[in-house]
């Protein structure tokens, strides 16, 4: 049966049934750096759940995987609040779920609304936070609100500047991500010292980015994308596109595929684009960012309780080497 033929009845029964399973998977994920499932996995069985609540919203729990952003704080750091929470991101995994995105955003014949595409970089978010431009704190996303003090294992990082180009006080954030032959290397090292291998880049970059001896983290490779700031009113710029130059200015590395798109065919043109191009890269992405680009409109469109209104995350479908998602049975 889909999500549509249940009863409430049966609905709320496959609703609690995998809530924890998605928390579990979430715990491995999020705080063992060892997931237990592929993503695409994960996102099938979460995208049930949101059916199943945006039919029945009263079906909704306060520790819903869908109502929590993902991520905990492992002992042995510092907590950071998160004064401006660091929220996750919507997905999507067609065209058609694309141009339903794009129907809420354009509520306004008369003026069209433009993108930023960004490539959606397979690491996990940072937060840096400058004080007249001296690096002075840097954390994970942890939970949205508290996330862990890493500030001295991103001091190790080369593209993180502990000094901007200008006095600016702002907080700035992006994605730590290692570089697929950093991830080769570190795997094929660990293998040959008899130490389990990590999953994917995106766990060794957290495993490697959330350890308490600065060195360990020095030794791994990292690098990193900066793509947004808590609060734009200290830049100097009014789109997602200008911020990012700006960013580039103030001495962050940036990635410099992005491009703005007035239509939704020029949209779709840079995703097939960086389909194909995906396996060339030299660093993991898993999908497009589509971004509202003006910054006083994103402020506008605001957020929900977990994903900001104004992005959307096209999710590139599952390579074929990976489990097919139709085996998982998921009765009621
Ligand atoms: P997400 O990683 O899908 O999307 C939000 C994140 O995208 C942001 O926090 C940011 O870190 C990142 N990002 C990368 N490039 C970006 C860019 N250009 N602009 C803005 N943000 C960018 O969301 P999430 O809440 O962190 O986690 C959900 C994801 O984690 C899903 O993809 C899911 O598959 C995976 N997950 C997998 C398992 C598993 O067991 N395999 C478990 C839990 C979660």
């Amino acid at each position: 049966k889909t999500v549509d033929q249940l009863t409430k009845d049966e609905a709320e029964t496959l609703a609690a049934k995998l809530r924890p399973q998605l928390t579990a998977w979430g715990q491995a994920y999020y705080t063992s750096d060892a997931p237990e499932v592929e993503d695409h996995v994960y996102d099938a069985v979460y995208a049930q759940l949101v059916a199943i609540e945006a039919k029945y919203p009263d079906l909704i729990t306060a520790d819903s995987p869908t109502q929590n952003v993902g991520g905990t704080v492992l002992t042995g750091f510092t907590k950071v609040t998160h004064d401006i929470p660091m929220l996750s991101m919507g997905d999507v995994f067609s065209e058609d779920e694309l141009t339903g995105f794009d129907e809420r955003i354009q509520t306004n014949e008369d003026e069209r609304i433009a993108y930023n595409c960004e490539l959606k970089i397979d690491g996990l978010a940072i937060s840096l936070r400058y004080e007249n431009g001296q690096l002075v704190q840097g954390s994970t996303r942890g939970n949205g609100v508290i996330g862990e003090d890493i500030t001295q294992n991103l001091k190790t990082i080369p593209s993180i500047p502990q000094k901007l180009n200008r006095p600016l006080t702002v907080e700035v954030r992006g994605e730590c991500y290692m570089p697929k032959d950093s991830f080769k290397k570190l795997n094929e090292r660990r293998e040959a010292e008899g130490q389990p291998v990590f999953a994917n880049p995106r766990n060794a970059a957290a495993g490697s980015l959330r350890q308490l001896d600065s060195r360990v983290t020095a030794d791994r490779k990292l690098s990193t994308f900066m793509y947004n700031v808590a609060d734009f009113d200290p830049i100097d710029a009014r789109t997602q596109s200008d911020m990012l130059l700006e960013l580039t200015s103030l001495g962050f590395t940036t990635n410099p595929t992005n491009r703005v798109a007035e239509t939704m065919d020029d949209v779709f043109e840079f995703i097939k684009d960086y389909t194909g191009k995906r396996d060339d890269l030299p660093y993991g992405i898993d999908g497009i960012v589509i971004k509202v680009n003006s910054l006083p409109r994103q402020r506008a469109l605001g957020a929900t309780v977990k994903d900001p209104r104004w992005e959307i995350a096209y999710k590139f479908p599952p390579e074929e080497a990976e489990t097919v998602v139709r085996d998982i049975e998921w009765t009621v």
